[in-house]
Formats: structure tokens, C-alpha cells, sequence
């Protein structure tokens, strides 16, 4: 049954200018609730905000999730029955001309969350959208379209971001990041934090509770209390994303079926992965054929921003072997010295093999100028010495280094152009040239995204370099974003940093930037003997038609 509307879609009063837009986002909960009293609605179900993603040429998905209360303890936000989210799409922010309309389901399987996969629109152009449900309706967000495939798109602007805990800091940098009017933000992981900190310590603000989440309910709050936020509302709202996860979302430091934790089965594991991968795909605009069967979920995936860049997004947790050279009975991560032999174990994999091959293949048949990797955790090769062991990190490419060197060799076999690393979880600004081998020519370059808010990296990382000439900048001391100006001949990239992660207020400012020069042209069109092997792939959830 389709509940009348309450409001008619006429369109908004005056031209709203992008403060207008953002502040409609993020200040929707004040409107609602003055509408709210005078029609005697229900409680405003658009707690969580509006958010778009998964771009293809022809379209996108549009995510909301119902929840009146957000942080009800059984996760299903104060919902208890299934109610109709009517989406509009329009090709201007007044919503005055509405393209598309439909009715999407929001029920208790999906956690009361709707992933709309609009088709059928015009390519490289922003839409605006906007949800009414239970006689409320949101603000009004910016959607977009790739370039279509094979098109010579000019640039692309994009803003990175990655370890985002809500008791650490306030979430300026997202609002910073949605006032970079963005064509795509990119969430490289540690989006929630599955802990909370000990009561001993201070923070800004408090996870609706203090101890791990583990199951499907404990996960489903921690993604609604993070969606209050007005700032990652308000970056929602701007752009259209798309996200990786890296450990947090989970579990930290977890490899494949194994927990950190030496005493927990992957039998019980993999139980607790199920409901953090439901979560994840019900709080993300993903498309329905990403949702998880069990504890199995199609993460990665490719796509082309025309032919100016393709976009190869990396699920480095999934598919892992253990971290090597354990310590006792814990497997977390730990700086191992380079004599363990694990490291150089060429049977170890940080993608699984299958990822690899499929990797192998977008590189090799990608015909875009740049091709960007979105990955969760550091790349590069990083020495450091932790409790008197100089070594490298074994939850990061530092733990599986047969496999970074697979990778690396594929980035040269390919000829893939003008290879890019994006990174997260380090919880620090790093810059890095990756080489094939010490002294040789550089291969790709790695850009890592500090933290949101997450505490930052030790001072005994980044203490002393000179074990790491490859390593071009490290800074642990701020918090904030990578913002990306993507152009056919060059790439600026800026590292922004927040004023002060417990202020709500902060002001954001430029610490490090580069360019980026395009070094290497982009092949004509795919080599036919890839685009044939490309066939057999794996379909990537971006792949459309
Ligand atoms: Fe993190
Ligand atoms: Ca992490």
C-alpha cells in the first residue's frame, strides 16, 4: 500500500545556492519537526540523513534507512513494520524538473534501508534527489553520472577519508569535505570503529555503548549513531561516494576468516563478520547485488571515469591470510623483524588470488589516462622499531610482501597508466614513491589519507625516516582529508588538515600539496587479449549492462 503524500513536489521556494543545499541536508531534522507538530506525523524517520553512490554512466543508487529512533538498542531504529520511501530525481536543485519517481520498500530485512538503483539518466551530469516517507521528506542531495564509457572526460575533483571514530573528535573534516564541492567522495575504510575507549578517557562524546559491538543489532546502532552526524550528512548529501572498509568495520586487525583474538574459532568469526558485512552493505549506497550471502560480500569493484581515470577499488581484509610470525596467542599486528620467514611466503596473498587475477585484468585492460587504486591499509615499504623490534607492521602490505611485489609487477606487466595508491588506517599523512626494486624507476605513487578523528599514528613511526627514503612525507600529529583535483595531463593533490578534531567549529587548512604528472600515456584501447580474459571475470557490482 502507497501512503499518501503529505507534501506536494512542488517545487522548493527560490533558487537554492549550495550552502542552501548543504544546509537543507543537514538541517532537515529542525524543518521536520515543525512540520512534524502541525500535520501530527510520527517521529521524523530521516534521522540518518540521504546518501548516493555506486556512479555508472546511466545512473546511481540512492540509500536511506528509516529510523525514528536512531539508536534504539535493537537496531531497528524505532521502525516496526515495513513503510513506503518515495525517491525523486531531478535535473536541478530546486527539484522542479522530477526525471524519475518511484516507491521503494523499506523492511525489517534490509534494516529499514531502501538502495534505489536509478537507470536511464544522461551521462556526466549532477542530479538532485530527495526521499518522502511517513509523511516527512528530506533535505534535497547531489547525485551525478559517469562519463560515458570511451568518453574524453576533462577532470574529476575527489576527496578521500578514512578512520572516522565518533568518540575521538567531531567530524569537521567531512564538513570540510562537502564544501569542496566534490564529484566523488571515497571512504577508504575504518567508516565506524567497532570499540568504544575506557571510561578513564576523556572524550567528546560517547558510542551509544562501551563495549564491542559483535552482532547484527550492536552494528546496526553504531551505523545510525555515526549517520547522525550532521558533518558526514552534509558530505553525503554533496557527493556521490563510494567506500572500501578496512578493519573497524569488522574487527580490528582481522584477516579473512581469523580474529584478532588467538582464542575465538573462524567458525564464531565469521558469524559476527555476517552481521558487520549486513550492516555495512544496509548503511552504504550499494547496489542490491552487493548484499552479503552469510559472511561473503562482493566488495570490490571497478569503474571508468570515462577515459580520464579508472577507478579499482580493493578489498584488503576479506580474502587475507594471517598476519604472519604471530606473537603468542594474540594475532594482532605487530612489528615483525625481516627474518621471519612468512614475509617473503609467496603462498601468502593480501587480496586472495582471485582478487589479484581480476586486478591483474582491470589493470591490463584499463585504456584510461590514470588508474586509481583505493585501498585500506599503507603500501609502501615502511621500517620502523616498536617495543626494541625493527621491522615492518604486519597488518599492513608490510606483513605480505611476496604479495605487494606480485602487485607491483603486474602495475609494470600491465602498462597500466599513471598508477596512483590511495590508503587509510594509518591514522597519519604519508607520501610515498613505490619502486619495483630499491633505486629503481617509480612505479605508481602512494598517497595515504590521515584520520578523521582516529588518535594518530605512535611518534616512534615516524620518528626517524632514514630507513625510509621511498617515504617523501609523514605526518602523524593531524586530522583531516585528501582532496583531489584530477586532470588529463596532471593530478593536484592537497593533504587538508583539520584546526582541531574536539571542536565542532574547526577550520580546515592546506598542510602538504603535489602534482602529480601523467608520465605515462594511456594505451589506445585495450589489447585484445586482455579485453578477451577480461570477459571471464568476475562481474565487478560497478559493471553495468
Ligand atoms: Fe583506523
Ligand atoms: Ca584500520
Amino acid at each position: 500500500m502507497t501512503r499518501p503524500l503529505i507534501f506536494s513536489s512542488k517545487p522548493i521556494p527560490g533558487p537554492l545556492d549550495r550552502r542552501g543545499l548543504l544546509v537543507g541536508a543537514a538541517g532537515f531534522g529542525l524543518a521536520l519537526t515543525t512540520q512534524r507538530r502541525a500535520f501530527g506525523q510520527p517521529d521524523n524517520p530521516f534521522t540518518l540523513g540521504i546518501a548516493s553512490g555506486s556512479p555508472a554512466a546511466d545512473g546511481f543508487v540512492l540509500w536511506t534507512r528509516l529510523a525514528p529512533e536512531p539508536l534504539a538498542p535493537d537496531g531497528l531504529g524505532g521502525m516496526t513494520g515495513p513503510a513506503d520511501v518515495v525517491w525523486e530525481v531531478a535535473t536541478d536543485e530546486a527539484m522542479s524538473q522530477i526525471v524519475r519517481k518511484g516507491v521503494s520498500q523499506a523492511g525489517l530485512a534490509d534494516g529499514y534501508s531502501v538502495h534505489v538503483e536509478v537507470a536511464g539518466l544522461a551521462p556526466d551530469r549532477p542530479y538532485w534527489y530527495r526521499f518522502t516517507a511517513l509523511g516527512a521528506r528530506t533535505g534535497i542531495g547531489r547525485a551525478r553520472t559517469l562519463p560515458a564509457s570511451g568518453a574524453p572526460a576533462q577532470r574529476a575533483k575527489l576527496v578521500l577519508a578514512t578512520c572516522a571514530h565518533w568518540e575521538a573528535g567531531y567530524f569537521s573534516a567531512y564538513r570540510h569535505m562537502a564544501d569542496e564541492n566534490a564529484d566523488l567522495a571515497v571512504f577508504l575504510g575504518d567508516y565506524i570503529y567497532e570499540y568504544s575507549y575506557p571510561l578513564s578517557r576523556n572524550v567528546v562524546r560517547r558510542h551509544d555503548r562501551l563495549t564491542d559491538v559483535t552482532d547484527l543489532a550492536g552494528y546496526r546502532v553504531r551505523y545510525a549513531q555515526q549517520h547522525t552526524d550532521p558533518d558526514l550528512q552534509a558530505l553525503h548529501a554533496s557527493a556521490p561516494c563510494v567506500a572500501i572498509w578496512d578493519d573497524h568495520e569488522v574487527q580490528n586487525d582481522y584477516a579473512g576468516e581469523w580474529s584478532q583474538n588467538g582464542g575465538t574459532s573462524p567458525e564464531d568469526f565469521l558469524r559476527r563478520r555476517a552481521a558487520a558485512y549486513r550492516a555495512f552493505y544496509e548503511n552504504m549506497p550499494l547496489r542490491p547485488t552487493q548484499a552479503p550471502t552469510g559472511p561473503d560480500m562482493l566488495m570490490h569493484g571497478r569503474f571508468d571515469w570515462g577515459r580520464l581515470a579508472r577507478f579499482h577499488l580493493l578489498d584488503s581484509r576479506q580474502y587475507r591470510t594471517r598476519q604472519p610470525c604471530p606473537n603468542g596467542k594474540s594475532r594482532r599486528g605487530h612489528v615483525a623483524p625481516d627474518t621471519c620467514p612468512d614475509l617473503a611466503d609467496p603462498q601468502r596473498t593480501m587480496l586472495g588470488f582471485e582478487q589479484e587475477r581480476w586486478l591483474d585484468q582491470g589493470l591490463a585492460s584499463s585504456a584510461a589516462q590514470w588508474n586509481l587504486i583505493a585501498q585500506g591499509v599503507l603500501f609502501a615499504p615502511f621500517v620502523e622499531t616498536s617495543k626494541d623490534v625493527t621491522g615492518s607492521f604486519t597488518d599492513s602490505w608490510g606483513g605480505y610482501q611476496a604479495a605487494r611485489q606480485r602487485l607491483i609487477g603486474s602495475l609494470v606487466d600491465s602498462r597500466a597508466a599513471n598508477p596512483v595508491i590511495f590508503s587509510g588506517d594509518l591514522h597519519a599523512f604519508l607520501t610515498a614513491d613505490i619502486r619495483a626494486r630499491r633505486n629503481g624507476p617509480v612505479v605508481a605513487r602512494e598517497f595515504v589519507a590521515t584520520s578523521v578523528t582516529s588518535d594518530g599514528a605512535p611518534d616512534s613511526m615516524v620518528a626517524d625516516q632514514k630507513l625510509n627514503p621511498h617515504v617523501r612525507f609523514i605526518d602523524n600529529k593531524v586530522h583531516g582529508y585528501v582532496s583531489a583535483d584530477l586532470g588529463h595531463d596532471r593530478m593536484a593533490v592537497r593533504y587538508r588538515a583539520v584546526s582541531d578534531r574536539t571542536d565542532p567549529a574547526a577550520d580546515v587548512s592546506t598542510l602538504q600539496s603535489y602534482v602529480v604528472e601523467a608520465a605515462r600515456p594511456a594505451r589506445r584501447k585495450p589489447s585484445r587479449r586482455h579485453a578477451a580474459e577480461s570477459g571471464s571475470t568476475r562481474r565487478s557490482p560497478y559493471d553495468r549492462g
